[in-house]
């Protein structure tokens, strides 16, 4: 019976996260999607690599990466991230 109600949590908890991944693609925004085109730095249009190289913890975490032309931070969707 334990195992019954162990493999229904798991599969809960994969279709919730494989939703978040859904409507985040969808979107094309937040941290669950995922971007297979290639993403451009928004202040001077430099191509960023496809292999890409993190930077921080989050990048490597959630994608983006830096601008190697401007040191531009941006996320995986090539939206500019605000620098604190
Ligand atoms: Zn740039």
């Amino acid at each position: 019976m334990i195992i019954i109600i162990y493999l229904f949590v798991m599969i809960l908890l994969l279709s919730v996260g494989l939703v978040l991944v859904i409507i985040s693609t969808n979107k094309r925004e937040g941290r669950w999607g995922i971007n297979t085109s290639t993403v451009v730095c928004p202040k001077c249009g430099t191509t960023f690599p496809k292999r890409r190289k993190p930077a921080n913890l989050r990048q490597a975490l959630w994608g983006g990466g830096t601008c190697q032309n401007c040191s531009c931070e941006v996320d995986k969707w090539g939206k500019e991230l605000n620098k604190i």
